[in-house]
């Protein structure tokens, strides 16, 4: 075995159903007496059981979290957390939320207690992106990752199928740019093989019925290990072209991760054979791997063409123009050529098989 390094992230984990009846325990073992909640306009209904919980240590409540986390927003929601003096916040919701927890950690060091009700992931991270002047940056810093993180199941029960399928599909993205990631590792390949696994096998059963718990239990164990992936290892290509696209283009987050995600994997497929060999074993294939993941998002019903985000064809070279400058390290060079018919191939919601990638043989039977 090669040498590695694995830099484990240190956050208290508690999964499983009926979970959030721990909450006031939580609280009280970071030390903490007095908490803001915080959700988006949408889920804060979901907010009362958590004030049940905590009675007189919930103090106040900020239900305006928006997506790709506008600072304007974050600076009120510490205006109001200081003006209730919380101690801790408490976010309930998707990656939207709880990164408006992150930007509120970050400029007051207040701790953090996440329970996530999506599968992007951004709960096990130290990254936070933030928007400005509709200009996005994102920072890697210990200060933003939350102290403890709730997983109850029951509160995905309600996660709308679409967005099931594509944040779904976008924690995946996370676990296969693990496989191949530079920084990449033993275990951090184990917990991309095992979260791809969990997830790719219950996704179509939450779709089916998004009130099965046994598969929506399954997802979001699925979803905590490629959200762990994402914290710890460096990501490639595809999360480029989702930035690329997310930033300059204004594409929906995890709408763009579902219909980039095949291609991505199909142009770096033969210059990562045993990220591959994984991958196909993880969605239980022997061919080729890209053609699965294309395959399932169908499955899901997730959009499979950046034309039908909204995205015009004459966009597409400046696309590859800005995904080709300054690349994330990727392990087949980034050509901005082969990233137009990548591009190309993802617009028009082509199945991955164009010549834009060289060809992955296959898993050994
Ligand atoms: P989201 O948080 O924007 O949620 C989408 C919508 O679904 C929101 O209206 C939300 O309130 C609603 N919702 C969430 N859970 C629900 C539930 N159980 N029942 C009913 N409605 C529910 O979507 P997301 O995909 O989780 O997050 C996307 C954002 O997270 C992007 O801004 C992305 O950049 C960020 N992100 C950050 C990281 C990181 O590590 N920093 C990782 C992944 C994603």
């Amino acid at each position: 075995m090669k040498n590695f390094v694995y830099n484990g992230l240190p956050a208290r984990v508690i999964f499983g159903a009926g979970t959030l009846s721990t909450l006031a325990g939580v609280v009280s073992d970071l030390g903490c007496r007095r908490a803001l909640l915080l959700s988006t306009a949408v889920q804060s209904e979901q907010l009362h059981p958590l004030r049940q919980l905590l009675g007189p240590a919930a103090v106040g409540a900020f239900t305006e979290a928006a997506m790709h986390t506008p600072v304007e927003v974050s600076e009120r929601a510490v205006f109001m957390a200081r003006a209730v003096q919380a101690d801790c916040v408490i976010a309930l919701g998707g990656g939207s939320t709880i990164g408006l927890a992150k930007a509120i950690a970050l400029r007051t060091d207040l701790p953090q207690i996440v329970v996530p009700t999506t599968y992007a992931g951004s709960e096990m991270t130290p990254i936070l992106g933030q928007t400005e002047g509709g200009r996005k940056t994102t920072q890697r810093t210990l200060k933003v990752l939350p102290e403890a993180v709730i997983y109850d199941v029951d509160l995905t029960l309600s996660l709308p199928p679409a967005i099931s399928a594509t944040s779904g599909l976008n924690a995946i993205a996370h676990a296969v740019e693990g496989l191949y990631a530079k920084d990449g590792n033993p275990i951090v390949s184990l917990m991309a093989e095992e979260g791809i696994r969990a997830l790719a096998h219950a996704l179509p059963g939450v779709i089916d019925d998004p009130g099965n718990r046994s598969a929506r239990s399954d997802a979001l164990y699925g979803a905590w290990l490629c959200g762990a992936v994402l914290g710890t290892a460096g990501m490639a290509l595809h999360h480029k072209l989702c930035h690329t696209l997310g930033g300059s283009f204004d594409l929906p987050h995890a709408e763009t991760h579902s219909v980039i995600l095949p291609h991505a994997t199909h142009y770096n497929a033969a210059a990562a054979p045993e990220a591959m060999d994984r991958l196909a074993r993880a969605l239980r294939v022997t061919g080729d791997p890209a053609g699965a993941l294309f395959d399932l998002g169908a499955r899901l019903g997730a959009p499979s063409s950046l034309r039908a985000l909204g995205l015009s064809e004459s966009s597409l070279p400046r696309a590859a123009d800005l995904a080709a400058e300054n690349p994330y390290w990727n392990p087949r060079p980034v050509e901005r050529d082969a990233i137009l018919a990548l591009l190309r191939a993802a617009w028009s919601g082509e199945r991955p098989a164009g010549d834009h990638g060289p060809h992955y043989a296959g898993r050994p039977a």
